[in-house]
């Protein structure tokens, strides 16, 4: 049995605020073990199992940023021209670059290896070519010893960390780790996450829809959700409101190898006591009421023994709860369980568009779209109606206007807390 230890307010009716919730659940994660060598061509979005080290200094050579003139910069004077003999050329990937004598300089592309004797590179548009190229003529304080000259190792030493374990791999990663020749590299397994929906009124896709039910909606945007974490997911497809069909469900989830199982639907206080059997049965499981809007109770916990738990979060119904509790409380979670090391979401502050009626004591999560603001900064609208089940409004959204526990209504034009749902990487 895993120990979820003092589940605060699990015992009584009091609502746990969105941050003690968060806390509580981050409290009881354990990552997964388990790790594989993969080409760095399938590493992007996978987490770091080991710190990767640079087996060389990058770059490998002190060279140059531009394209101009090496020279020794200590000839440099505040008050008078320096005028140089221009001897040769280094192309980028020369191995053996020249020596420049005093009172030389040497044609340098961006790229290629300092010569012995220079630590200066005059750009070629800050410098006047004489001579047919013979002479070089660098007005006074234009350039000061030094500059223009990449220095050995100043990307990456070797024997240091480029990457540390526990790193969401991004695209410049995948570049960093190429720039250190490294081809393949050692992650965490995909975190595998089971899935299904419950609810007797939900039909499956395929199915005509019957009299007084709705199609599945839940599964297929927690999916997407998902699939943009880069986890595997099993998908167990829709289960019915039965003790025993929901059992078995949870059943299979273990038997597929699963983590972390996410359900939606059936965890409110009146439909689902046995729910709570079920859960209760099967481990240790919190149901919590949140003091947020929108979103029902939701349960949290972990199922069967402690050497590979199988953590659970049932997410309410309604299709805009389900979505917006699984960013608040599941999304950090299973990036937690998957080995990554947490980074803060950021969060952007907008102008908002109208004013909003709230009364402090819950934190209220509302679809907007964000964008520019004409002044500058940006702006921050409501997408029509708020209803937890208005999934049209979710849709049209490109943010989530956060309103914090504590704070009151806001008038039009003040400055509010902004989740995007998409970044830049
Ligand atoms: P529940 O949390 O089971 O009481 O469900 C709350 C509301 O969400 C009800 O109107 C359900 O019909 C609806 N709902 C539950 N599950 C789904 C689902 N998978 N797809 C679409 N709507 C759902
Ligand atoms: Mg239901």
């Amino acid at each position: 049995m895993s120990d979820l230890g003092p589940s605060p307010l699990a015992a009584n009716d009091e609502k746990l605020s969105v941050a003690q919730a968060r806390a509580a659940i981050a409290a009881r994660l354990q990552p997964i073990a388990g790790d594989e060598e993969v080409p760095l061509v399938q590493a992007l979005g996978r987490v770091l199992a080991a710190d990767v080290i640079s087996p060389i200094d990058v770059p490998a050579h002190d060279n140059s940023a531009v394209d101009g003139y090496a020279f020794d910069g200590a000839a440099l004077r505040a008050d008078a021209a320096l005028e140089l003999r221009a001897a040769g050329t280094v192309m980028a990937g020369d191995a053996s670059p020249i020596t420049v004598q005093p009172g030389h300089c040497v044609r340098i592309m961006t790229g290629a290896v300092m010569p012995a004797g220079a630590d200066t590179v005059v750009p070629l548009e800050l410098c006047q070519v004489l001579n047919e190229g013979a002479q070089v003529r660098i007005e006074p304080r234009v350039l000061k010893p030094g500059e223009n000259r990449r220095r050995r190792g100043e990307d990456l030493k070797r024997d240091h960390p480029a990457l540390r374990s526990g790193r969401l791999l991004r695209p410049a990663d995948l570049g960093l780790i190429a720039s250190l020749g490294i081809e393949q590299v050692r992650v965490k397994r995909r975190l595998r996450v089971a899935l299904f929906s419950t609810g007797n009124e939900i039909c499956t896709l395929g199915e005509a829809l019957r009299p007084g039910c709705v199609y599945d909606s839940n599964r297929f945007s927690l999916m997407g959700a998902l699939q943009r974490l880069g986890m595997e997911v099993v998908d167990l497809g829709l289960v019915r409101d039965d003790p025993q069909a929901l059992q078995a469900a949870l059943q299979q989830a273990s038997v597929q190898q699963a983590d972390a199982v996410l359900t939606s639907g059936g965890v409110s206080a009146g439909d689902a006591d046995y729910t709570r059997d079920v859960l209760a049965q099967l481990g240790e499981v919190a149901f919590w009421k949140i003091a947020m809007r929108p979103g029902r109770p939701f349960a949290f916990g972990a199922l069967g023994g402690t050497d590979k738990p199988l953590w659970m979060f049932a997410l309410p119904g309604n299709p805009v709860a389900a979505l917006v509790t699984f960013y608040v409380f599941a999304r950090d979670a299973l990036i937690a369980l998957a080995g990554a090391t947490p980074e803060p979401l950021p969060v952007l502050q907008a102008r908002c568009a109208t004013a909003i009626r709230k009364r402090p004591g819950r934190t209220e999560f509302q679809r907007a779209i964000v964008a520019p603001a004409v002044g500058g900064g940006f702006e921050v609208r409501l997408t029509g109606s708020q209803g937890a089940g208005i999934l049209r409004s979710m849709s049209e959204a490109n943010a989530l206007l956060v309103l914090g526990h504590e704070q009151g209504s806001v008038a039009a034009g003040e400055l509010v807390d902004v989740w995007l749902f998409d970044g830049l990487v």
